[in-house]
């Protein structure tokens, strides 16, 4: 594998192109489907490029291509550009300026990345064959925005043949990365439960059915699913994360309504889990007299990475940050991610970027108010993204690429 010598000056210049850039964002928050002065920024800076610029792709993403004018394969990276609805609490000067939105994720650092390697790669052109998409997509927290990116076409003209993805990560070193071979990310489902009894004064009990005690067996029954009926081996967690009933200290409301999600791994589990949930519902309520509602609602699938993809990360890893940067995580992330939708169409990898300053042990983690995206780390994002191009249509063309 040869990457062009001077891809870490040019992506280390690139990425303090991109450092206000990536202020900028943070200080401009949107959520899903709502990323309209993000996307219009990026278009801006896509076509200043001289790229091959389409917009309005799953309503707010939008896809640069930049075509050697050389036969090869076509390389499909991506970022997404979404922040999360949290007040945001950092007190830093580019702090969000929009009331209760933030990039809390690190998307803005993801967006900021793809500009920049999209700028490193037009300066060395020369070395590329083939195509190399930049896809910037919106909603990945929740909205599915992957999905509708590839429904759309974001991997069709022209056609695919691998696509990479990045996610920062606090807690890992500046200059590292991670990888993991198979399945990376969790099935992740959501769920809500109604305990329907019926109201009644707090002092006499027995005249109504106290929905509150009954959903409090709920909850307690549903932990012991993962201990006792899933097997030790086999990985899944339920988590109930809202439990609301009642308005007075005096009164036995006539419903609780749970809510929570789901991780598996495996789809006989995941069945099993979902089964499992609804018996103990069931059964509970009926044995004290109320009744339920519930609702599944099935989340991203498993971000699958091939194992020839994460290979070739760790290679231009090796390459640019040192074998000691690398490291091989033993499971995967009980995390969701919709990259997994591009990896059902073409093979391709994700893997982790460290943020992880030395100075710094207890960093603020993801979806934290008071995380901020590491700019120093943005040169490394750039030159594995740059790196991952040449190494894929190599690697590709070794093996024959789509036309
Ligand atoms: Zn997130
Ligand atoms: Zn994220």
């Amino acid at each position: 594998m040869r990457l062009p010598s001077g891809l870490q000056k040019i992506a280390a210049k690139s990425a303090e192109i991109v450092r206000p850039i990536r202020r900028d964002i943070h200080t401009h928050p949107e959520v899903g489907y709502k990323e309209k002065r993000t996307s219009a920024l990026i278009t801006e800076f896509l076509k200043e490029l001289g790229l091959e610029v389409r917009t309005g792709i799953a309503r707010t993403g939008v896809v640069g291509v930049l075509r050697s004018g050389r036969k090869g394969p076509t390389i499909a990276l991506r970022a997404d550009m979404d922040a999360l609805p949290i007040q945001e609490e950092t007190g830093l000067a580019h702090a969000s300026v929009n009331d209760g939105v933030m990039h809390a994720c690190g998307h803005d650092g993801h967006t900021a990345i793809l500009l920049g390697t999209a700028n490193a790669l037009v300066q060395m052109k020369k070395h590329l064959v083939g195509n190399v998409i930049f896809m910037f997509q919106p909603a990945e927290e929740g909205g599915a925005g992957g999905k509708r990116m590839c429904e759309e076409g974001c991997l069709d003209d022209p056609k695919a043949d691998l696509v990479f993805a990045l996610h920062c990560r606090p807690q890992e070193p500046l200059g590292h990365i991670g990888l993991k071979a198979g399945i990376g990310s969790s099935q992740s489902d959501m769920f809500k439960m109604t305990v329907l009894g019926r109201d009644c004064h707090g002092s006499r009990p027995d005249m109504g059915t106290d929905p509150i005690v009954i959903a409090a067996r709920v909850v307690d029954g549903l932990q012991s699913i993962v201990s006792r009926e899933v097997a030790p081996f086999d990985i899944a967690v339920i988590t109930v994360g809202t439990f609301h009933g009642g308005t007075a200290s005096n009164q036995i409301p006539d419903k609780v309504e749970l809510s929570g999600t789901v991780r598996t791994f495996n789809p006989e589990v995941r069945e099993k889990v979902k089964k499992a949930m609804r018996r103990v519902l069931t059964n509970t309520t009926k044995a004290h007299g109320a009744s339920y509602k519930m609702r599944f609602y099935d989340g991203y699938p498993p971000v699958i990475n091939d194992p020839g993809a994460v290979e070739l990360i760790r290679q231009v890893g090796e390459k640019l940050l040192g074998k000691d940067s690398i490291q091989t995580y033993e499971y995967p992330s009980m995390g969701a991610e919709d990259y997994a939708y591009y990896l059902h169409r073409i093979p391709g990898a994700m893997f982790q970027l460290g943020l992880a300053a030395k100075d710094c042990d207890d960093p603020h983690k993801l979806h934290a108010n008071r995380f901020d995206f590491n700019d120093d780390a943005l040169q490394y994002g750039i030159a594995m993204m740059a790196g991952v191009v040449f190494a894929g249509q190599q690697y590709k063309a070794g093996k024959g690429s789509r036309k």
